[in-house]
Order: structure tokens, then C-alpha cells, then sequence
């Protein structure tokens, strides 16, 4: 497995990152068993979050009397400081450890946000101050806005960002990743797969894994999909692959939905979800877990075409900051299927 040094935070890290948000569904048992599997496979980057349910308390248990085999990743979706003061706290409470490399300030997606993170009673000062006593490293930023992202990278030295890439979400490449690059910013990629959707794994994770980025972040829960993940990363990808591998991404059209979330549907159709892998559905079909969401989304398209408050303005493309023709696309897909 390549390592990797993850920009100007010096740590050394591999390239294939284990993702911890799916403890939640497994026993302490089962934990326990495949974050040991995973650090005995060389896996050195481990990725959590306050938000995650017990994945703190699960990977405490787990691995702690691993700790100096790590660098542990953890985040607060809190932004005021006494909140996520509090957050931190708790995260190295139940982390079983006294340092935490790197605290993200976690799914920031809106102007609002970041701002209410940046003042004096922010978020980012809680963090600042755990840093100064010497509880974490380093300070890092994630969302699910690439073009936002890389403004506020300039606005404050973040060490490192977490982003969205994948086949079907390329547009941190363009977006985002230059000005990390040229600011030695540490990235992390997540969702190789776009979540449970994409079916053709070993290209999907090595298209991920052509690109920049210095972690490839992949959630996984069992020995299986650790070996699965390592073995889609265990050569490096060349010229010739990565051009296969880009026309094949190209190959899907573009949709332009970023998953920033500002939409949301009455009738309960998870919108991301739809436009998102959509055209990749029809070309290569998708994992079971994400055809079984596509179908309780798509239980509601001709709802949506014939829903009333939505025949004018359809509700969710007055909220999307990308202008997005949702219903459109949700028509297409009722007629073509
Ligand atoms: S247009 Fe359709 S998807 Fe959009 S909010 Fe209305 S019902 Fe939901
Ligand atoms: S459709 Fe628009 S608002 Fe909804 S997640 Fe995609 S980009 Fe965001």
C-alpha cells in the first residue's frame, strides 16, 4: 500500500483510509475484529466523527491500545465554541485517547456556516484552543461544496480537507483540488463508491485513487470489504488505466449536483441520490443496498410529476444553488423506465 504524506500536516499516511461511520451497524465484536484487520493490513488513516453514532466509542474500544499505529481523524459538526468545546472533549473521552491528530470542522456547506465557525465564539476557536493545549494536531474542514471549500482554504489555514470524489462526482478535481494543492493542504477523498451506488468497485476506487487526493477514504465494516478496498488500491494506477477510467466517467454526462443538501423533498425522494448515479444506473446497474434506496425514491416520481405545490416551481429547484432541473430529470426517468 503507497503511503502518502498528507500535505503540510508532515504525517505519513496510507493511501487507502478507513472510514468508521458504519460501526453503528456492527457489534463491538465485529468492530473490534476488522479495525485490528485493517491496521494489520498497514491501514494508518482512520476517519470518525462526533456525528457518527458510537463509532467514537466502538473505535475506542477497538484499537486504542493501538493508539501510536494511527493518525486518528475526528470531527464536530458544532459551531459555536462552548458546544464544540464540549464535542471535543467527549470525542477524546470516548476515543480512549489524550490526542486526536486532526479535528475536522464537519459538513459545512453554507456561507452562514462557516462564518458562525469563524467567530470569535466559533467552533474553530474551541478547536484553536484544544490544539494550543496540545489535545490535537491539526484543524481541518469538510463538505460537500467544492467551490466553497477552496475559499475558505484560502480564508484560514486549514491543515486538511475532506471532499466528495468519485466517478460520478468528479468536481473537487476542478473545483477544489488545485487550491489544496497549491496551499500543501492535506485531502482526503471519500465515497469512491458515491456511498452504496456504484457496482464496478475496483474501477470506481481506483478512479478515486488516480487522482491527487492523498487518502482515499472508503467506509467499510467487514474483513471482506477491507481486502476489497485493498486490493482495488494495491498498484498504482497509470497513464493508459487513468484514461480508461476518465472516459468511462465521461461517459456518464454530467448532472451537476453537488449532494450540498439545500433540497429536500416532501414526498421524501432523496434528490442527490437520484440525480447523482442515475446515468451510471443505466449503463452498469447499481450495489443491492443502493438499488434498494433508488426504489424507495423512485416509488414517488409520478407522485412528484403530478404534485401540485411543485407543478409551477418544483420546490426543491428554488432551494438548489445550482439552479438544478430536478424535475426534468425526474420525468426522464419515469418515462425511460
Ligand atoms: S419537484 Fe418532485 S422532487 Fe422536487 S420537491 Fe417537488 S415533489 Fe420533490
Ligand atoms: S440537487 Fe441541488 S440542492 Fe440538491 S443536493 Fe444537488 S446540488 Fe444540492
Amino acid at each position: 500500500m503507497k503511503q502518502n504524506r498528507l500535505g503540510r500536516t508532515g504525517l505519513t499516511v496510507s493511501h487507502l483510509g478507513f472510514g468508521a461511520m458504519h460501526l453503528p451497524k456492527i457489534t463491538q465484536e465485529e468492530a473490534n475484529r476488522v479495525m485490528n484487520y485493517a491496521l494489520d493490513r498497514g491501514i494508518t488513516y482512520i476517519d470518525t466523527a462526533a456525528a457518527y453514532g458510537d463509532s467514537e466509542e466502538k473505535l475506542g474500544h477497538a484499537i486504542s491500545h493501538r493508539r501510536t499505529e494511527f493518525v486518528l481523524n475526528t470531527k464536530t459538526n458544532k459551531r459555536t465554541y462552548s458546544e464544540a468545546k464540549q464535542e471535543i472533549e467527549n470525542s477524546l473521552r470516548k476515543l480512549k485517547t489524550d490526542y486526536i491528530d486532526i479535528v475536522q470542522i464537519h459538513y459545512v456547506n453554507y456561507v452562514k456556516e462557516y462564518r458562525q465557525a469563524k467567530e470569535p465564539d466559533g467552533a474553530i476557536r474551541a478547536a484553536e484552543e484544544m490544539k494550543n493545549k496540545g489535545y490535537i494536531g491539526h484543524i481541518g474542514i469538510t463538505g460537500h461544496r467544492p467551490e466553497l471549500l477552496a475559499k475558505w482554504l484560502r480564508d484560514y489555514p486549514f491543515d486538511t480537507v475532506l471532499f466528495h470524489l468519485s466517478m460520478v462526482q468528479p468536481f473537487a478535481a476542478k473545483e477544489m483540488m488545485p487550491t489544496a494543492e497549491e496551499l500543501d493542504v492535506g485531502m482526503i477523498a471519500m465515497k469512491p463508491l458515491s456511498g452504496p451506488f456504484l457496482s464496478r468497485v475496483t474501477e470506481a476506487i481506483r478512479y478515486s485513487g488516480s487522482s491527487n487526493a492523498h487518502v482515499i477514504l472508503s467506509g467499510m465494516k467487514s474483513i471482506e470489504e477491507v481486502d476489497m478496498n485493498f486490493a482495488a488500491l494495491d498498484r498504482e494506477v497509470d497513464e493508459a488505466e487513468r484514461a480508461e477510467l476518465f472516459a468511462m466517467a465521461e461517459g456518464l454526462g454530467e448532472h451537476n449536483c453537488r449532494r450540498c443538501n439545500y433540497c429536500s423533498c416532501p414526498l421524501g425522494i432523496r434528490i442527490p441520490d437520484t440525480l447523482i448515479p442515475s446515468r451510471y444506473r443505466d449503463k452498469f446497474g447499481f450495489l443491492a443496498a443502493g438499488e434498494k434506496l433508488w426504489q424507495d425514491s423512485a416509488a414517488h416520481f409520478a407522485a412528484c410529476l403530478a404534485y401540485e405545490p411543485c407543478r409551477e416551481k418544483p420546490l426543491c429547484q428554488q432551494a438548489c444553488p445550482y439552479h438544478l432541473p430536478i424535475q426534468d430529470e425526474i420525468r426522464r426517468l419515469t418515462e425511460e423506465h
